[in-house]
């Protein structure tokens, strides 16, 4: 059994946990896997995330996951650095590096998760990936795999503005393609389910625009270290899945 608990060390800036691994079941035998997930907002990487926990026994940790937490806070309870990271969000831009590698640090346990761990939407910029390399070489942990989704651009948009989260527990819905029992309710715990302000068209487009501008050096930069994976993101999610698992064959 992978068990993180995933716990914020005291002092940490945000109390709401990175990780959402419970303990995961693990196969005997089962071989760790340390990954990042990378594509595009809409790509499904969250979705992915979670079936790739379940057949790998990795959590899945999620740093855009921690701010949409965070932005439930008291204000009192925000620092300085969090306002700022949380209006950053708001206003689909990405979240300075300095901000999200401190947050990536202080869920260390996460990391170092015997099950190994899934990092979806981090690191985002170059600069973010040779702070995550240099964090991981300081624990003697190195990256297996980068999963890249790639998607067309009018398929992400159709995705992105019908997509529902839960409030309560971070469960994504869709409109058309996944609804809910229920309308509007969260079928794993019943919390209300809403738009989230990113997924609204201005900030799509801010999001677009800034995920390019900044994953383009990203993209060179692991393809040179060879351990980038393109995964096609068009098919249901269990498809999509296969066909990672399938490139993670190839490692
Ligand atoms: P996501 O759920 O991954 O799309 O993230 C939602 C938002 O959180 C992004 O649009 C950014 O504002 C912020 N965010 C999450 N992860 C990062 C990151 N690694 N670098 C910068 N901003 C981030």
């Amino acid at each position: 059994v992978g068990r993180c608990r995933g716990s914020p060390e005291r002092g940490g800036w945000i109390n709401a946990s990175l990780c959402a691994g419970a303990a995961r079941v693990r196969q005997a035998g089962q071989r760790t896997w340390r990954l990042v997930l990378l594509g595009p907002p809409g790509s499904g990487k969250g979705t992915q995330a979670a079936l790739l926990a379940e057949h790998l026994g990795a959590c899945p940790l999620s740093t855009g996951a921690v701010f949409r937490a965070a932005q439930s806070l008291p204000v009192r309870d925000q620092s300085p650095a969090l306002q700022e990271a949380l209006a950053h969000m708001r206003r689909g831009e990405l979240v300075p590096d300095e901000t999200v590698m401190c947050l990536v640090r202080e869920r260390l346990a996460c990391l170092r998760c015997s099950g190994g761990f899934l990092l979806d939407g981090c690191p985002r910029t170059l600069a973010q990936a040779v702070s995550l390399d240099r964090l991981l070489a300081e624990q003697r942990m190195t990256l297996d795999a980068v999963l890249r989704y790639e998607l067309p651009i009018g398929e992400i948009v159709l995705r992105l503005s019908g997509r529902r989260t839960c409030g309560a527990c971070g469960a994504i819905f869709h409109v058309t393609a996944r609804p809910p029992r229920r309308p509007d309710l969260c079928d794993q715990c019943g919390g209300r389910l809403a738009q989230r302000d990113d997924d609204r068209a201005d900030a799509i487009r801010a999001r677009m625009d800034a995920y390019r501008a900044a994953t383009a050096p990203l993209l060179d930069y692991y393809e040179r270290r060879r351990v980038l994976l393109r995964v096609s993101g068009l098919g249901d999610p269990e498809e999509i899945c296969a066909r990672a698992r399938q490139a993670l064959r190839t490692k």
